[in-house]
């Protein structure tokens, strides 16, 4: 009778696992404030600041780069990179369709074409074997994306990126502190990109950067993220279709301070999440995200646990959330695959390079089994707690587990 009440599940009246929130984020430190401080009083505020400029330096050198040009997201990151990498009207990009939609949208405002590659079942990455058949004529870059900071196969898509002479551009935008093979990754091709939003693993509320070996490649960037003015040029001289895509000094002061973090930081995500691979694999039905095995260091952005319904009953990935929800875990279905959003049904005025392109037949397997019925996220901030906070997470998932697989 006891042990009945105590395995009730919330959702069904039960008492939950857990009723304190997991640590929130981003979250402030006193060198946050006083490199945001001494910004704010002795340096320039934009144009000129030293703090971006240190910051650039840092983040290059962190990342195992030559370089880094800072910018005010991960979006125009993205398309400066891309702008960067020769992409023109009507070239095509091949990028993963299990991620977040600003892969695909600064593909299209570049004035390209999508060219969307199925992930693999294990990583949730581009499936490297599936690249070759995309590529055409037309593709002038390959764009992984390392999701929830999980680094793809970067050597056989280098491999062949190098084979066809065109980009490889990676979408780093999860993936601080990441390494393939010992190095940090980022700079492994053209070049990649960051981002700072609020929920990233650094986070200055708004801000991207772009890392890069190629000074060349670095000197365009900065023409398309500075109104079109070259480095060595007058500052009334505009030689390219660029912006203001400019970082101010504030989140790079922000940003300056959370190095140290980053680091100490990653060392509990990688704590916690070697206990949830640990226990939650022992779970029917239940399996974690895997990493290649030239992968040194994953940042774990995201926590993803993949749902096997045929060991349920099959019960769905919703329902077995919801209870898992209800037991004080915030646990999230994450993306659909982004060629079903409304954007693709695209007006032929408004984007009369894609006339031919119909995005509507798209179907990718792999993307549409992982969102539609498998992925079960934990955001990067439940890996931050102790380690009784993961044991609730391993807690909660074989409660339901356990009612759910006698049904
Ligand atoms: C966050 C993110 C971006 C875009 O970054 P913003 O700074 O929000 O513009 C791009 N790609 C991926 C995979 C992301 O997660």
């Amino acid at each position: 009778m006891e042990m009945a009440k105590a395995n009730k599940l919330a959702i069904h009246g039960g008492t939950p696992v857990r009723t304190e929130p997991f640590p929130s984020w981003p979250r402030s430190t006193t060198e946050m404030r006083d490199s945001l401080v001494h910004t704010l009083e002795h340096e320039k505020w934009g144009v000129g600041s030293e703090a971006v400029k240190r910051f650039e330096e840092e983040f290059a050198k962190f990342h195992d780069a030559r370089f880094a040009l800072s910018t005010n997201s991960g979006t125009a990151a993205l398309w400066i990179a891309l702008k960067a990498a020769g992409v023109k009207a009507g070239d095509e990009v091949i990028i993963p369709a299990y991620t977040f939609i600003a892969t695909a949208s600064a593909v299209l405002m570049a004035n390209a074409i999508p060219v969307f590659v199925d992930i693999d079942a294990e990583t949730l990455n581009m499936d490297p074997d599936l690249i070759e058949g995309a590529i055409s004529e037309k593709t002038r870059v390959i764009m992984p994306v390392h999701i929830a900071g999980n680094p793809c196969h970067l050597t056989r898509i280098g491999e062949v990126a190098a084979r066809h002479r065109i980009a490889m551009i990676e979408d780093a935008a999860q993936a601080h502190g990441a390494e393939w093979s010992g190095r940090k990754i980022g700079a492994l091709g053209s070049g990649g990109i960051f981002s700072f939003q609020s929920t990233k693993n650094m986070s200055a509320g708004e801000g991207g950067i772009i890392v890069s070996d190629d000074e060349a490649f670095i000197d365009t960037c900065f023409s398309y993220q500075n109104a079109g003015r070259v480095r060595s040029g007058a500052w009334y001289e505009h030689r390219y279709l660029g912006g203001n895509f400019r970082l101010s000094a504030f989140p790079a002061a922000l940003l300056l301070a959370q190095f140290e973090m980053l680091e100490s930081d990653m060392n509990v995500r990688d704590a916690n999440a070697a206990m949830l691979d640990d226990a939650l694999e022992k779970i029917p039905g239940l399996s974690c995200q895997r990493r290649y095995s030239e992968t040194t260091r994953v940042s774990h952005h995201l926590y993803i646990v993949l749902y096997d319904k045929s060991a349920y009953g099959d019960t769905s990935r919703d329902e077995f959330m919801k209870a898992v929800s209800a037991e004080g875990i915030p646990v999230h279905t994450g993306y659909k695959p982004i060629y079903r959003e409304k954007l693709f049904d695209l007006d032929e005025e408004e984007f009369p390079w894609l006339k031919e392109t119909d995005f509507s037949a798209t179907t990718l397997p792999m993307t549409e089994r992982v969102s539609d019925e498998e992925a079960i996220w934990l955001k990067q901030s439940c890996l931050l707690g102790g380690s009784e906070d993961t044991l609730d997470i391993v807690r909660a998932f074989e409660k339901v587990a356990e009612v759910y697989s006698s049904v």
